[in-house]
């Protein structure tokens, strides 16, 4: 609220939602095929209108979690190594997995890269573009 408090012009809109809410998309954006348990469980247990502030319970999607035998704390609030294996490792979405680790490792040393038009950074999304015979460069 105190960010909120800070705007003083409505030229800037501020949205923001429940923090535990933020802490079940991290566990579940970052979450692997084990997660499909916690997910049946909280059902069972009720939760199913999540998106409406009433029928979010968190404290059940915890119980759920603690019955499956998985922490937020693993999924959400962990360091992980560059080399780890992610869950969606193994999905082909064009983008290198070594690009994003370049571009991470830019970032963390507030480095920028130049946008495709000014010079191609090698992301590796030309090679489903060439498959359908297109460009990716404008
Ligand atoms: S030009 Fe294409 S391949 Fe190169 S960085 Fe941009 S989107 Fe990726």
């Amino acid at each position: 609220m105190h960010m909120k408090d800070c705007i003083k012009t409505k030229k800037i809109s501020f949205k923001y939602h429940a923090s535990k809410t933020s802490v079940l998309e991290a566990v579940f954006a970052r979450g692997d095929r084990r997660l499909s348990k916690v997910l049946y469980k909280a059902w069972q247990k009720g939760c199913y209108f999540d998106s409406w502030d009433e029928h979010f319970y968190f404290d059940r999607w915890l119980e759920a979690m603690e019955e499956c035998g998985l922490t937020v704390e693993f999924y959400a609030n962990r360091h992980r190594e560059l080399d780890e294996v992610f869950p969606w490792s193994h999905l082909d979405y064009g983008v290198s997995e070594a690009f994003l680790k370049r571009e991470w490792k830019k970032a963390m040393n507030a480095e920028t890269t130049k946008n495709c038009r000014e010079q191609c950074a090698g992301c590796g999304a030309n090679r489903l573009l060439e498959r359908k015979g297109g460009k990716c460069v404008w």
